[in-house]
């Protein structure tokens, strides 16, 4: 059995420049170190017509149930740009009790993490009762489709059991220990175009200026009050996020106008209530100023909530016993792998402190890094205990 160190596996998962939806090698590499530690390991490679094909790896140590699954992705966001970093975003490297590079908090370390902690655990008991798995995916940050989703599609073909996951996202804003999140908002994104009739702006009659329409409607919209919250979610909200009016001529009345906006929701709506409601709205104004619309819209998730149940908390409290603090239970932020595991298994997230992500020099604590190991270590001995 290998001695696996987290932040030496962190250093090497963070030298592979797997910027979505490029894996590098990043995939190949975690699977060779997952064999060396006995497990089952499956590259499923997956693509459509408009992507490049990514990688993803399903890694399954034991037959038995109950099975405990670690969910995370080995890509990143583009670096932007270098000269603003004090080191190569791909050569990590250690400064002040913090570990540097692209990566080092969304999500590569939380993965060497959560590795070490397998290993550790290994040792300790080289027999226990039920599986440990990973659902690694290449595709997060980027499109998003070829990865988890299908994965979980794969998974379910093959009647492939998960008992529980941990996705192990950044979750917690300020320090180790605050926040263990059980559910996402949906999101759904709105394009909507008005078409007027253009003219002169010295005759309005003879012209329709869409750019009315779409200022009244895009007031009435933001009037809706859509809830106030729930005991588990925050109230959810709409942003508008593009006004377009395509038009070269001071002198001229557009032909046509459009905006952007998008809903982040919770469990009170789903995406097709929201568009039945937008498009009573769309339909009575437009028709009212004798303009035509069209409307695209695009769901990247629904919102989702997992009742929390006794692995929840027993989560909960490990994490407590480390930390000293101890966690919430939240709903909040963007969305998530775990729009798609749930589907699967009863899931939550937690892993680092995600204050750093996505930022110029990414950066992660080495004390975290230890802490959040044991976290997984006495997770996983109290899960198979
Ligand atoms: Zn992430």
């Amino acid at each position: 059995m290998p001695n696996i160190n987290e932040l030496k596996l962190a250093k090497d998962l963070i030298k592979f420049p797997s910027i979505t939806p490029k894996d590098a090698g990043a995939i190949n590499f975690l699977s060779k170190q997952l064999r060396l530690l006995g497990f089952n390991c499956k590259i499923l490679e997956f693509k459509d017509k408009k992507s490049k094909p990514i990688k993803n790896l399903y890694a399954r140590l034991g037959k038995k149930a109950p099975n405990i699954c670690y969910a995370g992705h080995t890509d990143v966001v583009p670096p932007g740009n270098i000269k603003d970093w004090t080191i190569d975003p791909f050569k990590p490297s250690v400064r002040k009790n913090y570990l540097i590079g692209r990566g080092a908090n969304d999500m590569k370390s939380s993965i060497a993490c959560f590795i070490s902690a397998v290993n550790k655990f290994l040792q300790k008991k080289s027999k226990f009762h039920g599986s440990i798995s990973f659902l690694i995916t290449g595709d997060e940050e980027g499109l998003a489709i070829n990865g988890t989703k299908k994965v979980v599609d794969y998974l379910k073909r093959k009647k492939e059991k998960i008992d529980f996951c941990i996705v192990g996202e950044p979750t917690n804003p300020n320090k180790l220990g605050e926040m263990i999140k059980i559910g996402r908002r949906g999101s759904i994104t709105s394009r909507l175009t008005i078409i007027g009739t253009q003219g002169h702006v010295a005759y309005p009659d003879r012209a329709k200026n869409p750019s009315d329409t779409i200022v009244k409607i895009l007031k009435k919209i933001k009037e809706i009050k859509l809830d106030s919250g729930t005991k588990d979610f925050q109230a959810s909200n709409l942003e508008i996020t593009k006004i377009n009016i395509n038009n070269h001529a001071d002198n001229v009345i557009p032909g046509s106008a459009n905006a952007v906006f998008n809903i982040r929701f919770n469990n009170k709506h789903s995406s097709n209530s929201l568009k039945r409601k937008l498009n009573i709205i769309f339909k009575s104004i437009a028709k009212k100023d004798k303009c035509k619309f069209n409307v695209s819209y695009q769901v990247s998730g629904e919102s989702f909530l997992t009742k929390p149940n006794k692995t929840t908390y027993m989560i909960q409290n490990t994490i407590k016993k480390i930390t000293k603090i101890k966690p919430k239970l939240s709903t909040t932020g963007g969305t998530s792998d775990a729009r798609f595991i749930r589907k699967i298994a009863p899931c939550l997230e937690f892993g680092l402190v995600g204050k750093t992500m996505h930022k110029v020099d990414e950066s992660v604590s080495l004390t975290d890094l230890k802490k959040l190991t044991k976290i997984y270590f006495n997770i996983l001995e109290s899960y198979f205990e």
